[in-house]
Order: C-alpha cells, then sequence, then structure tokens
C-alpha cells in the first residue's frame, strides 16, 4: 500500500518528565555495557581482528568505551567481495522492499532513541538535545529516502511520438563505499548508508575512528531490520592503513563521503585513477567543511541575533559543519552587538554533558584540541581578544570558547575551517562589503543574515551564494525534506542530502526504447 507522507521526528520535549528522567536512565544503561570488543561485521558475520583499537569519553578520556577491531586491507577486501557478490540480487529486489528494510529500522531506532542518545554523550561529547536531534535526524534519512525510492522506482514514460515506447529508469550502481565523520555520528553515516542501500546498491562502510560504537549501533539496527548478508558491511579501520585501498579497489564504483576538504580531495583524485580490472568510472559523493558567516545588519533584531548566532557558533563546541565561525557585522550596530554577543557568552556554563546545565563541553580528540588551540593564538595575533571563557578542570579535551574581534577577510580565521569554538568578528562598512566578505572564503555551505530590510534579504537570496541559507533564524539544524543541506564550490558538490535529488546520485539512469 501507499506510504504516509513524511513527516519529520519530532525534537525531545525537556518539559516531558518522561523525556527528562530517560537520559540519565539510558547513561547508566549504556556505562554497564562499557569496556566490550566489537567485531567488523562482513557478509552477515561478526570477524575478530587482532588489532584493537580503543574508544574514549572525550570529556574524560580515561573512561574507556569499547575495544575495536581494526579491518585491514585482507578485511577491506574481503568485505568488498561480500557486497560485490550480493549485489546482483540486491540490484533485482524490487524497491518498495529495500525501502521496507529501511522502514523496519526506522522503527527499531524510535524503541531506542535514548540509548543512542546516551552513546553520543559518550562516544562524542554530544549535549542531550543535540545527541537526541542525531538520533532524529538518522529516523528523518530513513523514512525520507525509503519514500523517495518508491517515487522514483518505476520506470517513466517519456515522449508521445506513435509507434514509439520510451522508457526512463534507474539502476544501481555497485559497491558503494561509505566514508562518514564523527560529529554527525549516526546520522550522516545512517544518511549515505540507508540512501545507498535503498537504491540497490551494496555498502562497505568506514565510520570515523572516533566514533565507531556508534557506528556499531548502526550495523545492528541494520541487522536486525533483516538485511541479506552483505548488503552493509562494517569494517571500521585505521584510514592510514584501509582508507586508500578502500577508495583505489577496483571493485568499488561509488564512494559516498563527508568530512574535511582534506580528505575529500585526496579521495576524488584517487577515484579518478583506473585500476587494472575496474569495470566502472567511479562516482565520488563529497560533502566536505565549511567557513559560514552570519551578516548582522545594521536594522537587526539584536534579541534575536545575539542568541541565535551563540547557539549557531558554540553548539556541539563548534564542530557542525554548518556552524557559525565569523560573524559579519555593520558598523552602525558592531559595537552594541559585540557588547551584547560578551555578555551572554560569559554566562555560558561549561563542562561534561552527563550534567545537561554544561552547555558546552569537550572537543573530539586531543588533536582537534592542539588545532584548535592553534588557531586561538593565530588569532590573538590577528585579532583581538574579545572573550575567552573558562575551562573546566579534568583531563577532557577542553578547549575554550573563544570570541575574537577585528578580524579581516585575508586573515586565516576568516578563511580556514577551525572547526570548535572560535567566533570571529568582523567589522564591514555596509551591507554590499559584508556580502562581499561573506563570499570570500572558498567554502559555501551554511550562512546567514539578520536584517529587518527587504531589499537586503532579497540582495542575500541572490548574492550570498552558499549551499543553505537562512534569513533571520540561526544557521545550523537543517531539517530532512525541508532543508536539503549540503554546500557548492570547495564545500561539496551539490548533492544536498536529505532532498529530492539525492538518491539519483546513487544511481545510473537507463533508457529502453521500442518500436511498436
Ligand atoms: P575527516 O578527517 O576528513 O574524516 C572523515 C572520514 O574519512 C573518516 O571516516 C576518516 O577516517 C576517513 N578518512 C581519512 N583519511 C582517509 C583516506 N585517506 N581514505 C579514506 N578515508 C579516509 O573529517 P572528520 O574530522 O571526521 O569530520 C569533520 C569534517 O567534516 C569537517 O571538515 C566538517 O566540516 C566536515 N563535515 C561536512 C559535512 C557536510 O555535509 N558538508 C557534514 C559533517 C561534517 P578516520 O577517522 O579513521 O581517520
Amino acid at each position: 500500500g501507499g506510504l504516509p507522507s513524511f513527516e519529520n521526528e519530532p525534537m525531545v520535549d525537556f518539559t516531558r518528565p518522561d523525556h527528562r528522567a530517560a537520559f540519565p536512565d539510558a547513561l547508566v544503561r549504556v556505562r554497564t555495557h562499557l569496556g566490550k570488543t566489537y567485531p567488523l561485521l562482513i557478509n552477515g558475520r561478526e570477524v575478530r581482528t587482532a588489532d584493537l583499537m580503543p574508544t574514549v569519553n572525550p570529556n574524560n578520556p580515561s573512561e574507556i568505551l569499547g575495544q575495536i577491531c581494526q579491518a585491514g586491507t585482507k578485511e577491506t577486501g574481503d568485505a568488498v567481495a561480500a557486497a560485490k557478490a550480493a549485489f546482483p540480487s540486491w540490484r533485482d529486489t524490487d524497491p518498495r522492499t529495500r525501502a521496507d528494510y529501511l522502514l523496519k529500522a526506522a522503527r527499531i531506532t524510535r524503541t531506542r532513541i535514548f540509548d543512542l542518545s546516551a552513546w553520543q554523550i559518550l562516544e562524542i561529547g554530544k549535549q542531550w538535545d543535540q545527541a537526541y536531534a542525531d538520533v532524529t535526524e538518522a529516523i528523518d534519512f530513513l523514512e525520507y529516502y525509503a519514500r523517495e525510492m518508491v517515487r522514483l522506482g518505476g520506470p517513466r514514460r517519456l515522449g508521445h511520438a506513435p509507434g514509439e515506447l520510451n522508457h526512463y529508469f534507474y539502476e544501481p550502481r555497485g559497491v558503494a563505499a561509505v566514508i562518514a565523520p564523527w560529529n554527525f555520528p549516526l546520522a550522516i553515516s545512517t544518511g549515505m548508508a540507508s540512501a545507498a542501500i535503498v537504491t540497490g546498491n551494496c555498502v562497505v562502510y568506514k565510520p570515523s575512528g572516533l566514533t565507531p560504537v556508534i557506528g556499531w549501533q548502526l550495523t545492528e539496527l541494520f541487522r536486525e531490520a533483516g538485511l541479506p548478508d552483505g548488503v552493509f558491511n562494517y569494517v571500521p579501520g585505521r584510514s592510514s592503513v584501509m582508507g586508500d585501498y578502500l577508495v583505489d579497489h577496483p571493485d568499488v564504483s561509488l564512494i559516498a563521503f563527508t568530512g574535511s576538504l582534506e580528505t575529500g580531495l585526496r579521495i576524488n583524485e584517487r577515484a579518478a585513477r583506473v585500476q587494472p580490472g575496474q569495470a566502472n568510472v567511479k562516482r565520488v559523493i563529497c560533502e566536505m567543511g565549511g567557513k559560514n558567516a552570519i551578516i548582522i545588519d545594521d536594522d537587526a533584531d539584536l534579541d534575536e541575533a545575539v542568541p541565535n548566532v551563540l547557539l549557531s557558533a558554540f553548539g556541539f563546541q563548534g564542530q557542525k559543519c554548518s556552524a557559525c565561525s565569523r560573524v559579519i557585522v555593520l558598523d552602525a550596530v558592531h559595537d552594541r552587538f559585540v557588547e551584547r554577543l560578551v555578555a551572554m557568552a560569559r554566562a555560558t556554563s561549561v563542562g561534561p554533558p552527563d550534567n545537561p546545565a554544561h552547555s558546552m563541553g569537550a572537543v573530539a580528540d586531543d588533536n582537534a584540541m592542539k588545532r584548535i588551540r592553534e588557531y586561538i593564538e593565530i588569532g590573538e595575533t590577528e585579532g583581538k581578544l574579545l572573550h575567552e571563557g573558562p575551562v573546566p578542570a579534568g583531563n577532557g579535551y577542553y578547549v575554550p570558547m573563544t570570541i575574537i574581534g577585528g578580524i579581516r577577510p585575508e586573515h586565516r580565521i576568516a578563511r580556514e575551517e577551525i572547526f570548535g569554538p572560535v567566533l570571529a568578528v568582523m567589522r564591514a562598512k555596509d551591507f554590499d562589503e559584508a556580502i562581499q566578505w561573506a563570499n570570500a572564503p572558498r567554502f559555501a555551505l551554511t550562512g546567514g543574515v539578520f536584517s529587518r530590510s527587504p531589499e537586503h534579504l532579497a540582495k542575500a537570496r541572490r548574492e550570498f551564494r552558499v549551499g543553505n541559507l537562512y534569513l533571520n533564524r540561526g544557521i545550523t539544524g537543517a531539517l530532512v525534506e525541508r532543508q536539503p543541506f549540503g554546500g557548492s564550490r570547495m564545500s561539496g558538490g551539490g548533492t544536498k542530502a536529505g532532498g529530492p535529488d539525492y538518491l539519483l546520485h546513487f544511481m545510473d539512469p537507463r533508457a529502453v526504447t521500442e518500436n511498436t
């Protein structure tokens, strides 16, 4: 039968006592599972390797969450072979049947929503609401792509010439390598993998080395949904050992990647090289970084602008590809805006997200901490430190919440993605200059404008050229179907996750013409 129309999964509601109580309960429950060893999943079978890597709580790195078996090239090759073997019958499975597996996975995910959130609080340091939002986004991807496949599944008739029957339809490409980042560890992994699966490809999934337990949760969801063996294979591994091997493999014909510019460009370049025995021109779906700006016009409603800039810049420690890392303020309101921004920033309480009173915590790992601290030093020499928040005691990967003023477009902290809680403030003489500066970096992911001027908003629509532009609201939290997400220029290939064109990238169209 037909499916009910798509609806976004509701957000967490902390006015509900059951929602409030569920988080501490889930944290206790999840902690009873710490210290397990996690296998790979290849062709439906759990595979153990001798090479183990721990995964830890970034707010307390001595809390080891689990040990992860690492795939080497042998296991990665086995996973590609399993996916290749599973492909013909998965390709020929009715699209509606494939969609039903996603819908079943969505139902299972819903029943575990608090435990899945708790894993994110522990493994990557998300605040409660942020963790829950990542899980609801994963559910949305499953529900949305299931419906999209039903929409695209049948042949379309084209043309109206007499005596001629034209059919146009889509076929999957084969083995898809899905390579995921840590910052939306369930949502982005689920999105890329479910799109590949529902379109009829078979997946070799490599989670980020920082969030492999969450990657394993996804593996269990698909396994319990009953996906046939080999359709989804889980191969966590050191990217320095198996990353290039997976990308270069001649039997991989599609790569879905979300992550940094550096890795994305490397994957693009390697995938373009044809290997002996390769049967397909590889396609790379590549979503990368951002250097996102919010413009504050001289007539902006500062009651709206100040909290929205703070949330967009510092939610989840600024570690969202969509995060605001530059605020471009028109000269006339600059000083008033900065004063209010800093006053509100001072009120932020920082610490482990086990405690919901903390709205900021540790960053992802030791490397991120060092990189962000270096950028803070660079920023202090380029501009003027306006705010540096406190760093909690303890061994967590903490960096201070940082706001730096007097930044110009040529400065490094105005051009390079920092991916942490660092906000650059830029003073522009007028709206035209603000738009020009907003577009200056090579990234083009998200952006925002706070203004009451219809002419300026119209100008921003035309000329503020980013993948996702938000007018008079925060710039993070894109929802599946309502804000198809992704950038252009050096931010990505314009494929738009959660949008109506996304699944087309996972398939090749065919046309059949019959003379009747
Ligand atoms: P990353 O360092 O580029 O890693 C992403 C994935 O690529 C990880 O699974 C990583 O594995 C893997 N990888 C690294 N080197 C590889 C290689 N040579 N071959 C194959 N795979 C390789 O990015 P990240 O730090 O996880 O994520 C943060 C970045 O993602 C930021 O730049 C952010 O803006 C971007 N992002 C973009 C979007 C978007 O939609 N545009 C969404 C979210 C995040 P290991 O972890 O094992 O090294």
